[in-house]
């Protein structure tokens, strides 16, 4: 009796303690081989859900914060567009210190304060050694972010690494020319973005080294939308779907 105890007891912490001890379990699947390289460039970056991602290195950056969770000093905080889901004055201020710099787009500035740098795509800046390009992000098939708009992706180094946050966006012509991408977040929800079979075509065009999809499980869309984009990538571009922390 005592002896089977101590087995189930061996096997249920093997079962619950694997997880954990497994870095490419805990930071979401990779899909192939190679997983130890995807594991350690993914290493850095993590998605508070939705288009909200806490990436650290040099510095400590956080992308269109929404729904923050816990209080936090950025470094830098990249802003794509104006809507209410990606520029929140309430959660801007949860991780907004003295020394915080805001990179974002014209209307978005305009409900926020503090160090703004404002900018429109095709603009390059760069903030404490942080190279940041602001690109093109706009629907193709419908109206919800017309061109005209201004509103932008942002393509930024980290650790040597280039990482490329898309915004809502359909897959534009644009991506084609986006060269030596790391890391590309991508959104695929579909309604108001891509959907997640258009991602697939989008990151094609990209051919980042990882694909991370975005934009789902908050407002619209949920995780299978993640799980048909890396599908439909299968063999052809890593993906990653991480979890939401
Ligand atoms: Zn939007
Ligand atoms: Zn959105």
């Amino acid at each position: 009796m005592k002896r089977i105890f101590v087995r189930a007891a061996i096997i249920a912490f093997v079962l619950l303690a694997a997880p954990v001890l497994l870095p490419a379990e805990k930071k979401g699947t990779p899909q192939k081989s190679g997983a130890k390289e995807v594991t350690t460039m993914i290493k850095d970056i993590h998605w508070l859900g939705h288009d909200t991602f806490r990436i650290t290195g040099e510095k400590v950056i956080f992308t269109d914060p929404f729904k923050i969770k816990r209080k936090d000093t950025a470094d830098i905080i990249l802003i794509t567009h104006e809507h209410y889901d990606h520029c929140s004055p309430e959660d801007v201020k949860k991780i907004q210190g003295p020394d915080t710099v805001i990179v974002t787009v014209s209307d978005c500035a305009k409900k926020l304060s503090g160090n703004i740098k404002i900018v429109k795509p095709g603009d390059k800046i760069n903030i404490d050694g942080i190279g940041i390009e602001a690109v093109p992000s706009y629907n193709t098939n419908k109206q919800f972010h017309t061109k005209d708009r201004g509103w932008v992706g942002y393509i930024f180094s980290v650790g040597g690494q280039r990482i490329y946050i898309a915004g809502d966006t359909d897959r534009i012509p644009e991506m084609k020319a986006f060269k030596n991408i790391d890391v590309a977040l991508l959104p695929v929800s579909g309604t108001y973005v891509m959907t997640a079979e258009e991602a697939v075509q989008a990151a094609v065009d990209i051919n980042p080294k990882i694909a991370v999809p975005m934009h789902y499980g908050s407002i619209v869309g949920n995780k299978n939308d993640a799980e048909r984009f890396a599908e439909g990538l299968k063999g052809k571009i890593e993906v990653v779907v991480l979890n939401e922390e």
